[in-house]
């Protein structure tokens, strides 16, 4: 179990990592931090950029047993801070509003608890994974060729997650967060004089057409397996002139659904109605793809591993509020292990998240840490006992 100290410390490094938040893909002095303080600990050894910066951190008992990977993130997001909090972001339009600091320090802290008493058998993974925001992280590490060394039997993640009580952890087998991915549709004509549009080939109606083709295309509903929703997020036609008719258009809209193999699905259609009604109006059509998200669904062993975890310590869980809409990339390191996803209350009047004003709680650290600790203990044992 953690010390005072190992939380005054842990605390102290949760609160300089949020002064100096990175984006996605640029997490190198986060990676550095996190490299060092590691070495402080007694992995067997650490692999550093994975998948862009990540970092891992391997503890070998050299005992057969299982692999158990926790995970956390080390991203933090385009926005400004707006708090008097003493450690708030010194960076100017970034902060990390997600909690990933505080995510890191679950990690930290199992490390801690490992170094001073050994698993028993098998190797746990403490994977600092990069650019969990825009998706592209977690596929990005598992397309390691070094990750097939270190390939987990069970996976584990805790997220905190806004509008739950202090400590309380929503969990289920089955789907927790979308699959989801922006599509960027990009329509070519050609610009002409706005008094003389017919000379040119505009976007325009068929700008207007698209978006009301795709909105009918996915509306949502209740989240069961059959979920499909299209969200148009961004729409530029043309220049903003009053002389030009435009020449081009840019659409983006977000695809979300339950499973991965109907959101593949679903942008197949969605790019057959666009490139149809391009068609029509005599336009060259492009697509690009942006954030994509596999869905997050809890094997059923892992998830009743982590429920017998937190009966055993005396947390509080329940299935509130899941599945997500909103997506999440830890579903890529269920592909090929055990995962489940934990997500942990902050207190039901907390900040949400990706809000200007949002600090993880700090007195989240000794909870999640005793939760990754009971499921340590449970699947590779301790050397002292
Ligand atoms: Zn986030
Ligand atoms: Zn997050």
């Amino acid at each position: 179990m953690l010390s005072n100290t190992d939380i005054i410390e842990l605390t102290a490094l949760r609160r300089e990592l949020h002064r100096q938040p990175e984006l996605s893909g640029e997490e190198i002095e986060t990676a550095k931090t996190i490299s060092a303080a590691l070495n402080t600990l007694s992995p067997t050894h650490v692999l550093t950029g994975l998948g862009g910066h990540g970092v891992a951190a391997v503890f070998d008992s050299g005992i057969d047993g299982p692999t158990v990977l926790f995970r956390a993130e080390l991203d933090a997001l385009p926005i400004q801070e707006i708090s008097s909090i003493p450690w708030a972001s010194t960076v100017a339009g970034k902060g990390h509003m997600c909690g990933h600091d505080g995510h890191m320090m679950f990690l930290m802290a199992l490390g801690r608890i490992i170094t001073r008493d050994p698993i028993a058998r098998g190797r746990v993974i403490l994977m600092f994974q990069p650019s969990e925001e825009d998706g592209t992280g977690a596929r990005a590490v598992v397309a390691e060729p070094v990750y097939k060394d270190i390939q987990p039997d069970y996976a584990f993640a805790i997220h905190v997650e806004p509008g739950r009580p202090f400590a309380h952890v929503s969990t289920r087998a089955g789907l927790i967060n979308c699959a989801s991915h922006g599509l960027e549709i990009k329509l070519t004509g050609k610009t002409a004089h706005a008094a003389d549009p017919e000379d040119g080939v505009s976007p325009a109606l068929a700008v207007a057409k698209i978006i009301v083709a795709l909105d009918e295309l996915g509306k949502g509903g209740e989240l069961n397996n059959d979920f499909e929703l299209v969200t148009v997020t961004h729409i530029q036609v043309g220049e903003y002139s009053f002389g030009i008719a435009p020449g081009e258009a840019i659409i983006t809209a977000t695809l979300r659904t339950a499973q991965d193999n109907t959101l593949r699905a679903l942008d197949a259609q969605a790019r057959a109605l666009s490139e149809a009604i391009a068609v029509e109006y005599g336009l060259t059509i492009t697509f690009n793809v942006h954030d994509a998200f596999a869905a997050t669904v809890n094997n059923t062993q892992a998830t009743n591993i982590a429920i017998a975890a937190m009966n055993a310590i005396g947390v509080e869980h329940s299935d509130t509020g899941l599945p997500m809409r909103a997506s999440e990339d830890f579903g890529v390191f269920g592909w090929d292990a055990k995962a489940a996803m934990l997500c942990i209350g902050p207190g039901e009047h907390y900040a949400a998240l990706h809000n200007p004003d949002y600090d993880f709680p700090d007195d989240l650290i000794p909870v999640g840490t005793a939760i990754f600790e009971r499921i340590t203990r449970d699947l590779l044992g301790s050397t002292s006992t």
